[in-house]
């Protein structure tokens, strides 16, 4: 592209054929319904939702070219074409040997760590996530994060805060031993960091090290897309390169995957595991049929199977990827330019309030992120996430309450769902919310379930502080 060229308006890479009406309900109908809903956005009923920026997972828009494929759904209990489809899929743009197609990414996420881990194993990763963490802890593991330092500053420019720290990797291998260490689990896009991208370099250092330890690499690849978009963007040697090479070559370095395809990969449902060990591929099919479904449909209808494999296809396309995360960037510019503090640099995914400094009147324990998000829904219906304390939940040994340095209320975009026009009608939202940040207090649990809290708490609001 030409310099004059870039700095041209661009536009959404499809037109729209069906559309799905939205309303916004009254202000005193939302004050309603968020209070019904124990001040937690999970707990909302989508039709009170104006704006659904809830999470990308799930949520995308099929293309008339997946919805072509649903109705090409053999639903062969054994060995369906579609299931072929999407193995040649996988194989073809991710490089992977062997498929064991899943329900969704925690599927996926419970096989590989009751097949891997053993009781007083660690597991080292850049960062956690909610589900895979709790895998792991669930298989008798303990999750060591060692993401470089400056993912954890959402100030930091750091362009690929995804980064593992060498160092910190090498001490936990050096003190527990490798024996110890069943593998590392390499997230694309780290979500709980911002959405924030893994660099080329960095990931063939961890590459080195773990081989040198004989150690295996599982790939957390939910947004590998987005991730092998902004190594091109940003990544010296990488400007030229198809964003589908990228991808492949990010996968060339790692042992197996766990994907959860509601994301990258433009599917309402699904999700694999791919491997290219023989034995494991065997272990994990064999496993498979207990909990999620035959080995060839694992928990997905034929259907899914074929809109995934042309879901893999689409989300590798430049004009896709780019206005992909060209819209979140667009919405995060907006928010910048308007003074409100987000994470930096803006990701792939979503747009990351920095809720401890919109709210610094609010203690950790009075959950800022979590009130922000219900404010922010009571000004305009617009639904988000909290990532913060809630989401981090409690120490299972200690049963105290993890104290995460990003206290964030994530700002989601369905892919291929929502137009500019609705990213300026958030920004104006949250400016609105920023202004009147004095005025929003604190929460406090209600009720709180044992695992995965933040999907199923609800919160009272404490007294005025
Ligand atoms: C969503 C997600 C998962 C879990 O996948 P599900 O499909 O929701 O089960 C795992 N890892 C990351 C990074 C995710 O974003």
């Amino acid at each position: 592209m030409s310099s004059s060229k870039r700095t041209r308006s661009w536009a959404e890479p499809y037109k729209i054929k069906m559309v799905e009406p939205v309303r916004m309900i009254s202000r005193e109908e939302r004050e309603e319904a968020i209070a019904e809903a124990g001040y937690n956005t999970f707990l909302l009923r989508s039709r009170d939702v104006y704006i659904d920026l809830l999470t990308d997972s799930g949520t995308s828009a099929m293309s008339d070219r997946q919805w072509a494929g649903i109705m090409m759904g053999d639903e062969a209990y054994a060995g369906s074409e579609n299931f072929y489809h999407l193995a040649e899929a996988v194989k073809k743009y991710y490089g992977y040997t062997f498929l064991v197609p899943t329900h969704q990414g925690r599927g996926a996420e419970h096989i590989i760590s009751q097949l891997l881990i053993e009781e007083g194993d660690f597991v080292p990763g850049n960062m956690y996530f909610t589900t895979t963490k709790l895998h792991q802890e669930l298989a008798g593991g303990t999750f060591v994060d060692v993401i470089v330092d400056e993912a954890h500053d959402p100030e930091s420019e750091h362009p690929f805060k995804a980064n593992v720290d060498l160092n910190k990797l090498e001490d936990l291998i050096k003190r527990k031993g490798a024996d110890k260490i069943p593998y590392i689990a390499i997230a694309t896009s780290v979500n709980m960091a911002g959405g924030q991208p893994i660099s080329m370099a960095n990931l063939k250092k961890v590459r080195r090290l773990t081989r040198r330890y004989g150690i295996p690499i599982i790939h957390d690849m939910t947004r590998v897309a987005e991730n092998a978009y902004f190594i091109k963007q940003r990544e010296k040697g990488y400007e030229n390169t198809p964003v589908r090479d990228i991808v492949h070559e990010i996968c060339s370095l790692t042992d197996g995957a766990t994907m959860s395809a509601k994301k990258d990969a433009l599917v309402n449902i699904g999700g694999f595991l791919a491997l290219n060990d023989e034995e494991l591929f065997r272990e994990a099919q064999n496993m498979v049929v207990i909990y999620e479904g035959l080995h060839t449909y694992g928990g997905m209808a034929g259907r899914d199977m074929e809109a995934l494999a042309i879901g893999i296809r689409e989300s590798v396309d430049e004009d896709h990827i780019h206005a992909r995360v060209g819209q979140v960037q667009y919405l995060g510019n907006q928010l910048i330019d308007m003074g409100v503090p987000v994470v930096h640099p803006i990701g792939s995914h979503g747009v990351f309030l920095n809720a401890k400094k919109i709210l610094p009147h609010l203690s950790q324990d009075q959950l800022p992120a979590q009130s922000l998000a219900a404010a922010l829904y009571v000004d305009s219906g617009v639904r988000s996430m909290e990532r913060g304390i809630v989401s981090a939940g409690r120490n299972p040994e200690t049963g105290e309450h993890h104290y995460p340095e990003l206290e964030l209320v994530r700002l989601t975009i369905p892919r291929r769902v929502y137009t500019q026009a609705h990213m300026d009608v958030v920004a104006e939202s949250v400016e609105a919310v920023y202004d009147n940040r004095d005025h929003i207090s604190g929460l406090s649990f209600d009720y709180e379930p044992e695992y995965l809290r933040f999907f199923q708490s609800r919160f009272k609001k404490s007294k005025k502080s």
